[in-house]
């Protein structure tokens, strides 16, 4: 197991890649080819993957899902990076909040027995896994 200090070592190294995570947005980059319709373009023919390709940001906000079309070159590029460090900034906070719970799981005086006992007369509201990895001090990594 993990002491504290390579737990907390593990943390504030985490906060550092956290701090430089730039510019960041939420939303996927897509690429769509798509045919017209005229009978007589060269995207009539089955073989011909249709006009594109077109690169669109969509993102979802609200249950909304807003969509804006990408110029290829800096813009898409620009955008492509953005949403690259929205996916690298989430995939971070969860690493952090996960190093966060074995910090306070490990901190003396936790008091994890007592809340154990706190919680058993209670139906689990949802069986969450990684408590019980925790519970069970089974440190990943
Ligand atoms: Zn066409």
């Amino acid at each position: 197991m993990q002491t504290i200090e390579e737990l907390e070592r593990q943390r504030s190294h985490l906060y550092q890649d956290l701090a430089q995570s730039g510019d960041l947005r939420r939303g996927g980059v897509g690429v769509t080819y798509r045919r017209c319709g005229r009978a007589n373009c060269a995207c009539a023919d089955p073989d011909h993957p249709g006009h594109g390709p077109r690169h669109r940001l969509t993102r979802s906000v609200d249950g909304k899902t807003e969509s804006k079309q990408l110029h290829p070159g800096p813009e898409l590029e620009k955008v492509t990076r953005e949403v690259a460090n929205h996916r690298r900034f989430v995939t971070l906070s969860q690493q952090i909040v996960e190093v966060n719970e074995q910090i306070c799981e490990a901190r003396p005086g936790a008091g994890s027995a007592d809340r154990r006992r706190f919680r058993s007369p209670q139906p689990p509201h949802r069986p969450p896994k990684s408590c019980l990895s925790i519970s069970g001090r089974v440190l990943p990594r």
